[in-house]
């Protein structure tokens, strides 16, 4: 069949959601001919749940985004309502930016920046298809087709379908297929991941009732102080302005007796629900049942939007009949009076597990098919921007015959992610903690611009303007910390940054106008001095000896320096290489580094030796 030229793109992005946004922006500013296809153009963008970006760890993978060059640190510097950093009583490496969104500024500035850019066009509908042919005898992606029978062809393809797979809207004993509120589920496109040889799982979460804010009484709640930011995600510094009030409330015993009497009414309580939730953003349905002796659970309540009545109660996820939901809620302070707005639901639906990806995101079954989002078991915005950018630049590369880019896990919290899901696969919606770093120390929020931004910028992602000023932030750091090692002691130096409050003073004493930003390196380089050294010997050596090989006869058993924990683990896994060894959960940089030691120096008795 003949092909209208317009219909031949280099990169196609199906999704519009937040891996689809970055992956089809990453791609056009490559140069590829890019096409989003998406349902609805008026729901680029949209948050399903959660008005708010960022917190521990999420916040750190919206920071390199930012290296990267993406869209989501700026669409939040333009939309947001309230700053806050979290967990400033700790040290720089674990402190996360959270912002609370005006999710409806949010969409629409998302649409209007893609409508924007060179490269990019938007069609709306639903991908039903994907076309696959067999060159050099390997099954290869070369288009999608529409459910309104439209055909368009690439030799990469990017899916971003988030919940829409197979989507199963439950509230209480009703259930039916959706992708999300009001919006049609993806029905045929799973059967062609299966065909071509993807096995998919099941997986749920759920979101809250919205309330309205005029029948809420505040003066119950307590208020959430913003805090006074002077930089955001984006790299250049900006005086932040929190605009909307949060408060925070809690769940009292009779709101927890009302869920406890109707639990059997509930749809993850009475068999309709097979798929796996969020462990960590658990239904209170859920908080309930596993946390029997707590007679209360915080509340946060948070704006949706500046031009919106509606309220987000953190904490209240359900799948309870709306009936309870509206009992429930006004055993709340402050709830009282509540009026429900949008009942809160439970969905379930189809993911690709993700373990059959390579690193690079494309489907280790079929080439130039790439996967980002919560298609592949994640959940939350963040992780799916992440994956998204990186999942476009693959795309962008793959359709030009180049090399992959991937991002590993001692240099990134994207690349940590990454590999998570593609070696270890998930058994429950992946969310990003700083636990899950083994190099938390060298992965800071504060420093993703010097871990990054020079890849980003050799991969034609970031402006010359803005690496220019990337370029001279870095010098002044670099000269301040000489200034700073050269005249002050090592304690010295640490009471200053105790006593840090007057940054004005700093930046007199340094001679630079550094940015808040910029000061909390120079803390973190100070503070953790011969600690990041160790971390950055230890990265090196990771990487020298990553392709060391585990004989397969090698004894764990009673390894001097070895917990038993360990030594059962690498039994039962029996890793091949020194980098499968350093996967497994637990390990220790001391553990892998006693392997290494052990195999280099061949004093470890062999089975059958
Ligand atoms: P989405 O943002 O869902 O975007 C998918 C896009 O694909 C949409 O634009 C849709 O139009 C398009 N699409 C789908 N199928 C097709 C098709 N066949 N053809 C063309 N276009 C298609 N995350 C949290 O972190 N915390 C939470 O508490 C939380 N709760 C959630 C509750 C609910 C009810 C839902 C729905 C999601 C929740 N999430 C939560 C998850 C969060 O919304 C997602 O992780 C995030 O939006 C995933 O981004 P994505 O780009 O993968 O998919």
């Amino acid at each position: 069949m003949s092909v209208h030229p317009a219909q031949n793109f280099d990169v196609i992005v199906v999704g519009g959601g937040h891996a689809g946004i970055e992956a089809c922006h990453a791609a056009a500013r490559m140069g590829s001919r890019t096409l989003l296809i998406t349902l609805d153009r008026n729901k680029i963008g949209l948050m399903p749940c959660n008005p708010a970006v960022g917190g521990v760890g999420k916040g750190h993978i919206v920071y390199e985004i930012s290296a990267l060059g993406g869209l989501m640190p700026k669409l939040c510097t333009s939309t947001y309502l309230q700053a806050r950093m979290l967990n400033t009583r700790k040290g720089p490496a674990v402190q996360g930016l959270r912002l609370q969104i005006d999710k409806h500024a949010y969409s629409a500035l998302s649409k209007q920046l893609l409508e924007k850019l060179t490269n990019l066009t938007i069609y709306e509908d639903m991908v039903a298809e994907i076309i696959t042919s067999v060159i050099d005898g390997k099954l290869t992606i070369s288009g999608v087709k529409t459910s309104d029978g439209t055909l368009f062809h690439a030799p990469c393809v990017v899916i971003t379908t988030g919940t829409f797979l197979n989507g199963r809207i439950h509230i209480g004993e009703t259930n039916f297929t959706a992708g999300r509120r009001d919006e049609k589920a993806s029905l045929d496109l799973p059967q062609f991941l299966r065909d071509v040889g993807l096995t998919l799982g099941r997986l749920k979460t759920g979101t809250p009732p919205r309330l309205l804010r005029e029948s809420l009484d505040f003066s119950k709640m307590e208020y959430q102080e913003p805090d006074q930011l002077d930089f955001l995600f984006e790299f250049s510094s900006h005086k932040s302005n929190s605009t909307r009030a949060c408060y925070i409330t809690h769940t009292t015993e009779t709101t927890h007796q009302i869920i406890r009497d109707n639990l059997h009414r509930s749809a993850m309580y009475n068999g309709n629900i097979s798929g796996i939730g969020p462990r960590y953003c658990p239904s209170i349905e859920d908080k309930i049942g596993r946390f029997p002796d707590k007679t209360s659970h915080h509340v946060f309540v948070e704006p949706e939007s500046a031009t919106c009545n509606e309220i987000y109660p953190n904490g209240l996820s359900t799948s309870l009949p709306a009936d309870v939901q509206l009992a429930y809620i006004q055993s709340i302070p402050g709830f009282e009076k509540a009026v429900i707005a949008k009942n809160g639901y439970a969905i379930e639906y189809d993911f690709v597990l993700p373990n059959q990806l390579h690193h690079s995101l494309q489907a280790k079954v079929v080439e130039g098919l790439f996967l980002a989002g919560q298609i592949n078991g994640t959940t939350g915005y963040e992780e799916a921007a992440g994956q998204g950018i990186m999942a476009g630049i693959n795309a962008h590369l793959k359709a030009h015959g180049q090399e992959p880019f991937v991002l590993d896990r001692c240099e990134s919290y994207i690349g940590i992610m990454i590999d998570d899901l593609v070696t270890m696969g998930v058994d429950e919606p992946y969310r990003m903690f700083t636990s899950r770093a083994e190099r938390r120390l060298i992965l800071r929020q504060d420093n993703s611009f010097a871990r990054l931004m020079p890849k980003a910028y050799a991969l034609g992602l970031i402006d010359e303007e803005l690496y220019a000023a990337f370029v001279a932030e870095q010098n002044m750091i670099e000269s301040a910390l000489e200034t700073l090692r050269k005249t002050k002691k090592h304690t010295e130096l640490l009471a200053l940054f105790d006593t840090i409050m007057d940054k004005t003073e700093l930046r007199a004493m340094l001679g630079a106008d550094l940015s808040d930003r910029a000061l909390l390196t120079i803390q973190a380089e100070l503070q953790y001095g011969p600690y990041l050294e160790r971390e950055h010997q230890e990265v090196a050596r990771r990487l020298q000896y990553k392709d060391l090989k585990i004989p397969a006869t090698f004894v764990y058993t009673d390894l001097p320096g070895l917990s038993k924990e360990l030594q059962q683990k690498l039994n039962k896994f029996k890793p091949a290489t020194i980098a499968d060894a350093a996967l497994i959960r637990g390990m220790t940089p001391a553990a892998i580094s006693l392997l290494i030691f052990k195999i280099k120096h061949g004093s470890r008795k062999t089975v059958g030796h």
